[in-house]
């Protein structure tokens, strides 16, 4: 039984909140609208839905929500310490905010550049894709390498998205290409100046841990505790970490639909209530 399952155990009731969702408004498989469908069937009562780099799927889950459920706006950014990515979520900002649509435009204008890159790239390994392929998968959303990865498993040249990664697209892979990230800092900042908590996002995954007392010198608000990639340990670890530095705790299932990435399904991390409450209090208090 994992710490998560047990937790449920003692606090079931009182937690129906998962604070890390994508939906096709950048990667995940989703509408806005099947997402909140799919969260109230299963009893969730609080989401935030995450997308990288977009809030394009927030206003339209606003007007599917009823008034049973609760919608906290999100977002998950990836940012570049020393070529390390690290992700930060950013909570309660106000998605009206013309400077954080205006950085938002420059973001995908760069995603978008950085699939052309890597389109050219696998072409010229004989993976023949054409961009616009790429931007049909992606439609309207924030494009990235999971829709490169389903355009390569539509032509046939890998069996599944994971395959992608291994072989052309991941770090390190030949049709890799880099994004020019902000630094943490630079999007810790923009986060607290839109009124917004920043979370550091799943940092079992990949972090050094050394890095998180300096993101909370950033102004760091919180750290995502629970989250699927999180051991029993890291749980103990980060929970412990939150104590000691003063940050708020957060998690969620980083559910990106019902196929692609990792297959992980909504309702597999749920978080107690009272984090949300501190969260909450954490965004009323600035
Ligand atoms: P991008 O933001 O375009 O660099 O794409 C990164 C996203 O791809 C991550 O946030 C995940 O959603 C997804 N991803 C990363 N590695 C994998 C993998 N091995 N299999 C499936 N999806 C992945
Ligand atoms: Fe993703
Ligand atoms: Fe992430
Ligand atoms: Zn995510």
């Amino acid at each position: 039984m994992s710490y998560a399952d047990n937790y449920k155990l003692k606090d079931d009731i009182h937690m129906a909140a998962d604070l890390h969702l994508h939906t096709i408004a950048s990667d995940g498989s989703w509408s806005p609208h099947e997402l909140v469908k799919n969260a109230r069937e299963i009893g969730l009562s609080t989401i935030s839905i995450t997308d990288h780099d977009t809030i394009d799927g927030i206003e339209p889950a606003l007007r599917s929500k009823g008034s049973d459920m609760e919608i906290i706006s999100g977002i998950e950014f990836s940012t570049d310490y020393c070529r390390q990515e690290i992700h930060i979520l950013g909570y309660g900002i106000d998605i009206y905010n013309q400077d954080l649509q205006e950085l938002l435009s420059i973001l995908q204008k760069d995603r978008v550049q950085r699939a052309q890159a890597m389109v050219k790239r696998l072409n010229a390994m004989g993976k023949y894709i054409d961009y616009s392929l790429v931007e049909n998968i992606a439609g309207t959303g924030s494009v990235g390498r999971v829709h490169i990865a389903q355009a390569l498993v539509k032509k046939g040249y890998a069996n599944n998205i994971n395959e992608c990664f291994r072989k052309y697209i991941g770090n390190n892979t030949p049709a890799y290409v880099r994004r020019e990230k902000l630094s943490p800092k630079q999007i810790i900042e923009t986060i607290l100046e839109m009124k917004g908590a920043a979370v550091l996002a799943h940092p079992g995954k990949n972090l050094n841990d050394d890095l998180i007392p300096l993101l909370k010198n950033y102004g760091l608000s919180g750290i995502e505790v629970l989250h699927p990639s999180h051991s029993i340990a890291q749980i103990r670890k980060y929970s412990q970490l939150a104590k000691k530095l003063k940050l708020l705790t957060t998690g969620g299932s980083d559910c990106h639909g019902a196929k692609g990435k990792d297959q992980r399904y909504l309702g597999t991390v749920k978080i107690p209530n009272r984090w949300v409450y501190q969260l909450k209090s954490f965004l009323a208090s600035l």
